[in-house]
């Protein structure tokens, strides 16, 4: 996604070889009009899928995975990170190893909202490890539903996310791939080798 491509070009702050800090349009001041947009391209891309729900987790996956419902029409989960998961409560949960908070949290959906005539999109902010995205892939799988994909905004594909997904055979559609980057210097995968 150019548009995509040129903001994080302007206004990415390239921390260091791993860490982009996109924060004044992504993931902490929003930019809602680009949220919209890269809703309507993730819905564009899985369009004729027969989707049934958008499931995220939260925080800053949930602007874009509501985006996404909006163009499909269905709703959108966030999974909730919780340190306990209290017994009385049906839920479907999974561990998450944070590498940049270096600590395991649990992950976890009431199973009032997925069961087995689900057909889940995945969306989040980056792909990086993948770590957090291979969560929600478990619950939705504990949860016997279909995994039509997963949906980045962006992706690094430098990093080991994108090989841990594909190794369980997941589609993965990430509107910005990054091949590298250092401090200064940015370089994208380009959409059309995708
Ligand atoms: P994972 O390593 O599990 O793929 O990524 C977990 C989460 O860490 C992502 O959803 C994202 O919120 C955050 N994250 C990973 N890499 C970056 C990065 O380079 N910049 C920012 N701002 N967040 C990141």
């Amino acid at each position: 996604m150019k548009l995509l491509q040129e903001r994080i070009r302007q206004e990415g702050l390239i921390l260091s070889d791993t860490v982009l800090k996109v924060d004044s349009f992504l993931n902490h001041q929003v930019d809602t009009k680009l949220a919209l947009e890269i809703g309507q391209e993730l819905a564009r891309r899985f369009a004729d899928r027969r989707i049934t729900k958008v499931l995220t987790i939260e925080a800053s996956g949930i602007q874009f995975a509501m985006a996404t419902g909006i163009a499909l029409e269905v709703p959108f989960i966030y999974a909730k990170k919780k340190k306990a998961v209290t017994l009385s409560e049906q839920v479907y949960s999974a561990p998450v190893h944070s590498f940049t908070r270096q600590e395991t949290y649990q992950v976890s959906i009431s199973q009032k909202y997925l069961g087995p005539e689900d057909r889940v999109l995945i969306v989040d902010d980056f792909l990086a490890t993948g770590a957090a995205l291979v969560g929600l892939v478990d619950i939705v799988k504990e949860a016997g539903a279909e995994l039509v994909g997963v949906g980045c905004v962006i992706e690094k594909s430098f990093q080991q996310g994108r090989g841990l997904l594909e190794d369980r055979g997941v589609r993965i559609e990430s509107l910005a791939r990054i091949a590298s980057m250092s401090p200064g210097e940015i370089h994208f995968i380009d959409e059309e080798g995708q």
